[in-house]
């Protein structure tokens, strides 16, 4: 018996330092970032699954457990998230809360009337380093004790990044310039179109909550055959009815399916890395001639 205390009390601070870090992220991107990073030490969960749209989420009651329990939560920012900053507040938690996109230069739109931000700053590779940098700290801070590991993952990781964004430019910049406007569901390509010199065009808006009326999509349509736009594109976490209608409405091809708000369940797009190499080679294919 006093030999089976002495091995409880000899394992316990052992099992309390092996206790990997809970760690809440908001959607699909910032999950998969925050694995590159965190590896083996924390324990993930994640709110806004693949394929799944942010915009228009409903928290649940395990929303608000988990956001109790995290150490950490790492969301977006730039107003993607009201939902999470209110289970925040009403739940009291003590967990440390960052956003990934701190420090990015952000874009404004202006709609309805109304400037705000876009959210979509994930969708620049500059901007993904970033992100890796603010999950970074918000790691250390919680976790001091494997900084060293979560350096080394980081580092890694932007080596990564550094890397597509060579094939990224290479891809891009090659395009003709008359091809370089597109139409997509709703506005999530604006720092992709940014970097590159490429138009998107929505007829949703930068939000998916708001729905395209009869004149908004009669005014794209219109403006597809004005300007020769080639192609429009779906988006992974919209339905594509809309779009299809466009395209027949006005002669523009659809161009394949881009990866907007979320990652993929399965495949490559199923990691950040991926799903921004699958958008590069879908829109260098349809836009290349
Ligand atoms: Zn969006």
């Amino acid at each position: 018996m006093r030999r089976a205390l002495l091995l409880l009390a000899l394992a316990m601070p052992l099992a309390a330092q092996a206790e990997p870090v809970k760690v809440l992220t908001s959607f699909s991107i910032l999950a998969d970032m925050a694995r590159q990073i965190g590896g083996e030490h924390i324990a993930l969960t994640n709110i806004v699954g693949p394929d799944s749209d942010a915009h228009t989420y409903e928290t649940t009651p395990s929303d608000g457990r988990n956001v109790q329990q995290a150490a950490l939560i790492v969301e977006n920012g730039l107003d993607f998230e009201p939902w999470l900053d209110r289970l925040v507040t009403s739940t009291e938690t003590h967990a440390k809360v960052i956003k990934a996109s701190d420090g990015v230069q952000a874009r404004t739109m202006e709609e309805d009337g109304q400037t705000i931000p876009d959210p979509h700053a994930w969708n620049s590779l500059a901007n993904a380093r970033v992100y890796a940098d603010n999950i970074l700290k918000g790691l250390d801070a919680v976790d001091p004790a494997h900084a060293a590991d979560y350096q080394r993952n980081h580092d890694a990781y932007v080596a990564k990044i550094d890397a597509l964004l060579k094939v990224a430019a290479s891809t891009f910049n090659s395009l003709p310039a008359g091809n370089k406007r597109i139409v997509t569901s709703h506005d999530a390509f604006g720092y992709l179109g940014q970097a590159y010199g490429i138009q998107f065009i929505a007829p949703q808006g930068i939000s998916t909550e708001r729905e395209a009326t009869a004149a908004d999509v009669a005014g794209l349509v219109r403006q597809i055959r004005e300007q020769h736009i080639k192609a429009v594109f779906m988006e992974n976490i919209s339905d594509s009815r809309l779009l299809k209608q466009i395209a027949a409405e006005s002669g523009a091809r659809v161009g394949g399916t881009l990866y907007s708000d979320a990652l993929a369940a399965e495949g490559l797009a199923s990691t950040y890395l991926g799903f921004y190499r699958s958008n590069i080679e879908t829109l260098g294919k349809a836009l290349k001639n």
